[in-house]
Order: structure tokens, then sequence, then C-alpha cells
């Protein structure tokens, strides 16, 4: 069976799966794409091979041509499309966030719980990374005893002129939320935001760099550094401490350039080059879920969690204290 993909939005993200399903996922092939920028849904179109253009979202989730539906339009939309997509009955791969509001996170719960079975995979790339899985597997196996802290960076080289300080927490260290509860099998309840003086390169309505303080529910400390104009690459760091020893996440392999008696490796400059590989292996996973009709990934309580978070995180950049991530009891429908 080829999985006939719908796409909504085909903005940086959406052409780039777009590229991805076309040339490197097996089993599936774009059928129709749309976005509300006919020009931008034309050219993906013809990039996908020749795939139709529907009108909009819910022309497109209706398509008895389209199996399944990948939504990588701006986030506000997300919430309308997927529920649209779990009406329809149709597998839904949602790139992060689930949706803006926890409200909205709430209700797709709630029309997936009453549909009966999972449709939503939500875009956490990180998951498929190999670094962080075999952190994961460490951890889970018992290999550095019982997590204590973690200290984490998220560094990009620069951010256009529409990014705010509340997206440090909602774009950018929503990625580090959604490692950091799956990497610990534990929900985050608090959050704390502490800011350094900012950087002299960053536009002036923004707070950059930003240290962000979690804390899970079990008492494990999580310390952020979201650092957004840092000027050198993308950089991400991820050290997981615990009783026994300590995990680190490796740098991307590049190869060693010794001279001019310097010994140094290359960093990558942009977050689909250091997560390319993880994009890929995710999009494989989601399409081999569809074929094989049982969701997997990240679930739509995982996109509620790290919304939930991300919330709790942009009060406490308002307050300069430390906020209680409010959550409802995990349904046992997501145990
Ligand atoms: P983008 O370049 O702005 O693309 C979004 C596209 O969706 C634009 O073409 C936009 O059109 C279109 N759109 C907005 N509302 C729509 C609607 N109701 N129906 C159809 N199309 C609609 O943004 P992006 O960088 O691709 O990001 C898209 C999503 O992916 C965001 O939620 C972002 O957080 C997520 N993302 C995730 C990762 C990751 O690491 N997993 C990385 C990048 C992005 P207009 O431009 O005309 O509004």
């Amino acid at each position: 069976m080829t999985v006939r993909i719908g796409v909504i939005g085909t903005g940086a993200i959406g052409r780039e799966h777009i590229e991805r399903v076309t040339r490197r996922v097996s089993g599936a092939r774009i059928g129709v794409v749309t976005d509300i920028d006919a020009a931008s849904a034309e050219k993906a179109a013809a990039e996908a091979g020749g795939a139709r253009i529907a009108a909009d979202g819910a022309e497109l989730i209706g398509s008895g041509d389209v199996d399944a539906v990948l939504v990588t339009s701006w986030g506000p939309s997300h919430a309308e499309h997927v529920l649209g997509a779990i009406a329809a009955g149709k597998p839904v791969f949602c790139e992060k966030p689930l949706a803006t509001t926890a409200a909205d996170c709430l209700a797709i719960m709630a029309a997936e719980e009453a549909f009966g079975r999972r449709l939503v995979q939500v875009g956490f790339m990180r998951r498929y990374d190999k670094g962080y899985g075999e952190m994961k597997r460490i951890i889970d196996a018992g290999g550095i005893g019982r997590p204590l802290m973690m200290h984490c960076a998220h560094r990009n080289r620069a951010v256009p002129p529409g990014y705010t300080t509340e997206m440090a927490a909602q774009d950018s260290g929503v990625h580090e939320i959604d490692a950091a509860r799956w990497l610990l099998s534990e929900e985050i309840v608090s959050a704390q935001v502490v800011m350094p003086r900012s950087t002299s390169r960053r536009h002036p309505h923004l707070k950059d760099p930003q240290f962000i303080l979690f804390e899970t529910e079990g008492g494990v400390r999580i310390d952020l550094e979201v650092f957004v104009n840092c000027q050198y690459g993308y950089d991400i760091q991820c050290e997981t401490v615990g009783e026994e020893g300590l995990l680190r996440l490796p740098d991307p392999a590049h190869v060693e350039l010794r001279g001019s008696a310097r010994v140094g490796t290359a960093i990558d400059q942009e977050w689909d080059d250091r997560f390319s590989a993880a994009f890929d292996t995710e999009l494989q996973a989601w399409v081999d879920s569809v074929t094989a009709g049982t969701a997997t990934g990240p679930t739509a309580w995982d996109g509620y969690a790290a919304t939930a978070v991300a919330a709790a995180t942009v009060e406490a950049q308002r307050t300069g204290g430390v906020v209680e991530v409010e959550m409802v009891e995990r349904p046992a429908f997501y145990a």
C-alpha cells in the first residue's frame, strides 16, 4: 500500500517534509497540498511531482485521495486541522505545537478518545535522533542510576525580527520540554525563568539569552539555556546526571581538521542540518505506523503537556517567580 499524504501548509518545514516524502521515505507519496498562499502551494505541488492542490484544509482532509494528513501550517491553525482529520477518521501528523492553547489540546484529546483509537502523532523529532535515543535507552536500563539533574542548551546562530521573547519557551524550549519529559519518564511541574543581561546582537524587543529552570514531579532539576543569537551556529547540548554516572549528547559527527596549530570540527549552522536524519526517521516511522494502522510516537497527551509547560514558562518570564504547571490528570487512554 502507498499512503497518499495530504499536506496542509507549504512553508519552510512543509516543503522539507514534501521533499523528504518524495525522495527519502518509502511507502508514501504526496497526493494533495494546500496553503493559504496559492503560489506557495503551486510550487510545492510541482516539487511533489504534480500533486493536486486543494482549496483549503477542510477540502484536503475530506478528499477521497488523501489517506493521511500532514499539518505543517502555522501553529494557531493546527487545532482546526487536527480536529478535522480526527472527525474524518484519518491519521494525522502535526508539527509542533499540537495547538497553541492547552484548551485546544484538551479538545483534540477528547476527540481522539471519542474516536476510540490513536490517530495523532506530534512532531517532536528529537525522539528520533540517534543520540537522544541512546540516552533514553541507557537511562531506562538504569545505566546512570536514578537521574538527578539535566543541563541543556538550545542555541541558534540568529533569529528573524519576528521572533519574540515568548518563543524562547513556545518554539525553541518546547523541544527540550518534550525531550526531558520523554527521557525522564516524568512530568514537569514548575518553571522559572532567569534573565541574564541581553546580548547586543539581538533585536531590541527580545530578551536573549534566558535561563529556564524546570522541576519534575520526582524532583529532577533541569536547567535550560536558550540563546537564539549566539552567532556561531546551531548548537544543542544535553547532559543527564544520575546517581551512578553521566550521559552527554554527542556533537554531530564532522571530520576533524588539524592545521594552523589548531584542531577542530565544523558546527552545524541550522536546525535542519542538525536534525535532518531525525526528521527522516520520524516521517518514515509515521508512514509505517499509518500502513500498520497503529499510531506510534509522541501522542496528543505529549503535545498537551508540552503546551502546558510552555505556557507556565511564558508566565514565569513575565513574573520572574516559580510558576506551577497546570495540567489535568493523564487519561487512561494515554497511559
Ligand atoms: P512557515 O514557513 O511560516 O510556514 C507555514 C505555512 O503554512 C505558510 O505557508 C502559511 O502561509 C501556511 N498557513 C498558515 N495557516 C494556514 C492554513 N490555515 N491553511 C493552510 N496553510 C496555512 O512556518 P514553518 O517554519 O514551516 O513552520 C510551520 C510549523 O512547523 C510551525 O508550527 C512550526 O512551529 C513547526 N516547525 C517545527 C520544526 C521542528 O523542529 N519540528 C521546525 C520548523 C517548524 P502564510 O505564510 O501565507 O501565512
